[in-house]
C-alpha cells in the first residue's frame, strides 16, 4: 500500500480503518473483529481508535482483532482532553494499552483541544515516547491557529499529524490547514471520509461512481486519497465494506470526474472555521 512519509522518518499507510461506534454492543463484537481482521488480510495496516469510542470498548475490540498480528498494524489511539494533563495522559495511555492488549501505540493523539495547557500534554507525550509506550504523537481537530500555537513549543514541533474532518462536503481545510500541514511536512488524517454515510445518496457522486463501476463510498474515499499528504480512515463494520474500501485504492479519478465533483462540492473560497464531528 502507498505510504505517507512522516516527519522524522517512518511511514503511515494512506488507507486505514476507523473504529468509532465499535465496541458498543456485545452482539456486534464478532462482526467488528472479523471486519478489522479482513482489513489486515488485505494489508490495510492502519487502525484508528480512541479511549472515547465505546468508553474503551472499541480499543478492546481492536485488541482482540490484532491479537497475534501486532506487527501488521500501525496503531493510532487518542487521549481525551480532560485526561491530557502531565500525569493524566500517561495514566490514560496505560489504560489504553491494557485494553489494546499491546505494549505500545504507534501514534498517540490529543483528541481535541481542551483546557489543559499544551505544554503539559506534550511533556506527557514525550515521557510516553521515551518509555517506548508510544512511537510518535500528534493532534486532532486542531485548526490553523491551534497548530501555530502548538508550533511555539519545541516539543509541539515533533507532532507528526493533525487528524481532521475532511470529505467532499467538508472542504474548508483545503483553504488553510492542508497547506499549513504540507508546508510543515505533517501528514493529515482525514476522518469521516464518507461523511458517516450521509454522502452516499448524492446524485453526482453516484454518476461518477457509475463511470468506474464503483460505489459512491469508494469514490468518496478515492477523492480524499487523491489529495497529496492525506490518508483516509473510513470506518466499516462489515467485511464487505472493508473489501470495497480497500478496492477504492485502485480508483483513479479523471479530470472530468474531479471537475464534476468540484462543481457539486465547491472548494472553499475563503477561510472557514474548522468543522468537527
Ligand atoms: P465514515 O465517514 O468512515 O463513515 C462510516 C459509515 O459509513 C458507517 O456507517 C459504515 O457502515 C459506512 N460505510 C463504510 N464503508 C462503506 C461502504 N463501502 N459502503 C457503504 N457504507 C460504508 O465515518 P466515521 O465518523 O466513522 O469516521 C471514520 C473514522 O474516523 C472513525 O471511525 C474514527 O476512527 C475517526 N474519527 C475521528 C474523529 C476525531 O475527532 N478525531 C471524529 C470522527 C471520526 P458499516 O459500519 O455498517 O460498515
Amino acid at each position: 500500500m502507498r505510504q505517507l512519509r512522516l516527519p522524522g522518518g517512518g511511514d503511515l499507510p494512506v488507507l486505514g480503518q476507523g473504529t468509532w461506534g465499535m465496541g458498543e454492543r456485545r452482539s456486534d463484537r464478532t462482526t467488528e473483529i472479523e471486519a478489522l481482521r479482513r482489513g489486515l488480510d488485505l494489508g490495510v495496516g492502519l487502525i484508528d481508535t480512541a479511549e472515547m469510542y465505546g468508553n474503551g470498548g472499541a480499543e478492546e475490540v481492536v485488541g482482540e482483532a490484532i491479537a497475534g498480528r501486532r506487527d501488521e498494524v500501525f496503531l493510532v489511539s487518542k487521549v481525551f482532553p480532560h485526561n491530557a494533563s502531565r500525569r493524566g495522559a500517561v495514566e490514560a495511555c496505560e489504560r489504553s494499552l491494557r485494553r489494546l492488549n499491546t505494549d505500545h501505540i504507534d501514534l498517540y493523539l490529543l483528541h481535541w483541544r481542551g483546557g489543559t495547557p499544551l505544554a503539559e500534554t506534550l511533556e506527557a507525550f514525550e515521557q510516553l515516547r521515551a518509555d517506548g509506550r508510544i512511537g510518535r504523537f500528534g493532534v486532532s481537530n486542531f485548526d490553523p491557529d491551534d497548530m501555530r500555537e502548538l508550533w511555539e513549543h519545541e516539543l509541539g514541533r515533533e507532532s507528526v499529524t493533525d487528524q481532521v474532518l475532511y470529505n467532499l462536503t467538508r472542504r474548508g481545510v483545503e483553504y488553510d490547514l492542508l497547506p499549513w500541514c504540507g508546508e510543515h511536512g505533517l501528514a493529515v488524517m482525514a476522518y469521516s471520509p464518507i461523511e458517516q454515510g450521509r454522502l452516499l445518496g448524492d446524485s453526482v457522486l453516484k454518476q461518477v461512481a457509475q463511470r468506474h463501476s464503483a460505489t459512491p463510498a469508494q469514490v468518496a474515499i478515492a477523492w480524499v486519497l487523491a489529495t497529496e499528504g492525506v490518508c483516509a480512515i473510513p470506518k466499516a463494520a462489515t467485511a464487505e465494506h472493508v473489501e470495497q474500501n480497500h478496492a477504492a485504492l485502485e480508483i483513479r479519478l479523471s479530470d472530468e470526474d474531479l471537475a464534476d465533483l468540484d462543481a457539486r462540492f465547491p472548494a472553499p473560497g475563503r477561510a472557514v472555521p474548522l468543522e468537527i464531528l
